[in-house]
C-alpha cells in the first residue's frame, strides 16, 4: 500500500491547528490586499474598515464580493480592472469565466498562484488514486477556459504521462483511448457520457475496450450526482471522481478514493463560509448554504468573501479517508442562480437530472420551462432507443420525476440526435416563461 496523503502534514492537520494556520495566512493576505489592491481598498473604506489588522473571526465584518461587481470593475478599468493587486508582468496566465450572457471576466494568475493552483489538483487527483504509473488524457479543448489546464500540471507534478488531447474530435479521442495504455481520463460528466455515446454507436464498449481506470470530472456537478456518477462508471469502466472548482478562484475541491459522497475543501489556500441563504448566517452540519470563499494566498487577483452562487451541504461526520478538510455531502447541490420556482416549488436542473440519468437507455435530455394555459409547465425531451420508449420509459420518468419533485413533468420522446451534445458546461434548461414569478 502506498501513502494515502500526497500531502500528509496539510491534509490531517488537527482542527485547531487548521484555524491557527488560516487566521495567519489570512492576517498576511488582508494586510497584501489592502496594499496593493484599489478595489479592496474602496470597498473597505465604504464601510469604514480599516482591514489591516482585522482578525479571521471579524472577517464577517467585511463585505461581499461579487461577480457582478468584478465585472463592472473589469469594463470601467479595462481590460483587467483594479482588483489586479499585482504587476502585470508579475503575472504568467490567463483565463476566462465562461460567459452566457456578457463580457467573461478575465482572470490574471501569478507564478506563486499558478504553483498553488498546480499543488492543490495534484493533491486531489492523488486521493483520488492517480499515480506515477498512470498515462492520463484530458478530453478538453485548452481554450481560455480554465477547466483541465491545472490538471495538466499536477499531472506532471504526480510524474504521471500526460496525454494532449486538445485539438483532437471525439472520433481521434477514442481511437487513442483504444490505441494507447490511458488509465485516466479527465472530462465533464456531458463530455463523458458523450464520448462513451459516440463509441458505442461504432459498437466498441469503452469501458471493456479501453484501459480505463479512473475518471475525474470538473466543470459540472454530474460526478456527485449518484445516478449520473453510475451511469458514467458504467460507460466508462472508471471509478468516478468529483472535482468543483471556479475559474475565478480555483478547483477548491475534491472527491476521495473513499467514495463517502463527500467532497474535500483545501482549507490550506481557502477559507469557505457556508451561509443561510435567506438569513446570511452561518449553517451548521447537515445544513445547506451559499458557499462564501476567501483566499488565503492568491497574489495577482484577490478574492475576500466571494459569492459563489454555488449551493452545499457541511458534512455531518468525518470522510473515512483521514483529512480533517471542511467537507460537503454530495459535492455541489446546485448553482443559486439555477433556482427555478415552479407551481411555488422550487427546483434544481440537478434534481431532475438525478432522475432521468437513473434511466441508462436516455442518451441526451433537456429542460424546458414554459407556460400552458396560464400554468407554468415542465417540460422534459430526451433521446431514447425505440424499444425503450415502447416499453414504457417515457411514463416511467415521468412518474419517478413527479415522485423526486412533487410536480407533474411532462416527458417527451426527442428524435435521435436532435438534442444538441455538450462538451463542456452543459446547460440543459431552457427558460420559455415571459415572466417568471420569484
Ligand atoms: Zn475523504
Amino acid at each position: 500500500m502506498d501513502a494515502p496523503y500526497l500531502h500528509p502534514d496539510v491534509e490531517t492537520l488537527p482542527r485547531q491547528e487548521r484555524r491557527r494556520s488560516q487566521a495567519a495566512a489570512f492576517a498576511r493576505q488582508l494586510a497584501a490586499v489592502a496594499a496593493s489592491s484599489p478595489f479592496y481598498q474602496r470597498k473597505f473604506a465604504a464601510v469604514g474598515i480599516h482591514p489591516s489588522r482585522l482578525p479571521l473571526e471579524r472577517l464577517t465584518d467585511l463585505p461581499f464580493t461579487t461577480k457582478d461587481e468584478l465585472k463592472a470593475d473589469q469594463e470601467v478599468h479595462a481590460p483587467w480592472g483594479e482588483f489586479l493587486a499585482a504587476p502585470l508582468t508579475a503575472c504568467v496566465r490567463l483565463h476566462q469565466t465562461s460567459a452566457t450572457t456578457g463580457r467573461p471576466l478575465l482572470i490574471l494568475e501569478s507564478r506563486r498562484d499558478w504553483q498553488d493552483l498546480s499543488r492543490i489538483y495534484a493533491r486531489a487527483l492523488y486521493a483520488m488514486g492517480v499515480r506515477s504509473t498512470d498515462m492520463v488524457l484530458p478530453a478538453f479543448s485548452f481554450g481560455p477556459w480554465v477547466g483541465f489546464w491545472g490538471g495538466v500540471f499536477a499531472i506532471q507534478e504526480l510524474g504521471a504521462l500526460f496525454f494532449p488531447s486538445g485539438g483532437m474530435s471525439t472520433e481521434q479521442r477514442i481511437d487513442t483511448l483504444l490505441s494507447y495504455p490511458i488509465t485516466v481520463l479527465g472530462c465533464t460528466p456531458s463530455y463523458g457520457l458523450h464520448l462513451a455515446e459516440a463509441a458505442a454507436k461504432r459498437g466498441i464498449d469503452l469501458a471493456t475496450r479501453s484501459r480505463l481506470r479512473l475518471s475525474w470530472h470538473t466543470g459540472e456537478p454530474g460526478a456527485s450526482i449518484p445516478t449520473t456518477r453510475a451511469l458514467l462508471a458504467r460507460r466508462l469502466g472508471t471509478r468516478v471522481f468529483d472535482l468543483p472548482g471556479l475559474t475565478e478562484i480555483a478547483p477548491w475541491g475534491f472527491s476521495c478514493a473513499a467514495e463517502s459522497g463527500q467532497v474535500h475543501l483545501h482549507e490550506d489556500v481557502i477559507y469557505a463560509e457556508v451561509l443561510d441563504v435567506e438569513s446570511e448566517r452561518p449553517v451548521g452540519p447537515g445544513e445547506r448554504g451559499e458557499l462564501i470563499l476567501t483566499h488565503l494566498r492568491r497574489e495577482a487577483m484577490p478574492f475576500i468573501r466571494y459569492r459563489t452562487r454555488d449551493l452545499v451541504e457541511v458534512a455531518r461526520r468525518p470522510c473515512p479517508c483521514g483529512r480533517t478538510f471542511l467537507s460537503f455531502q454530495g459535492g455541489v447541490l446546485g448553482r443559486l442562480d439555477d433556482l427555478k420556482k415552479i407551481r411555488g416549488v422550487l427546483i434544481s436542473p440537478a434534481h431532475i437530472e438525478e432522475v432521468v440519468r437513473g434511466a441508462p437507455a436516455v442518451s441526451e435530455f433537456e429542460i424546458v420551462l414554459r407556460r400552458l394555459q396560464g400554468l407554468d409547465d415542465i417540460l422534459v425531451r430526451l433521446e431514447a432507443p425505440e424499444q425503450a420508449l415502447r416499453e414504457g420509459l417515457l411514463t416511467e420518468l415521468a412518474a419517478n420525476l413527479r415522485l423526486r419533485l412533487g410536480l407533474r413533468v411532462t416527458v417527451e420522446a426527442a428524435p435521435s440526435g436532435s438534442l444538441r451534445r455538450w462538451d463542456h458546461k452543459a446547460r440543459r434548461l431552457r427558460d420559455e416563461r415571459q415572466e417568471v414569478p420569484f
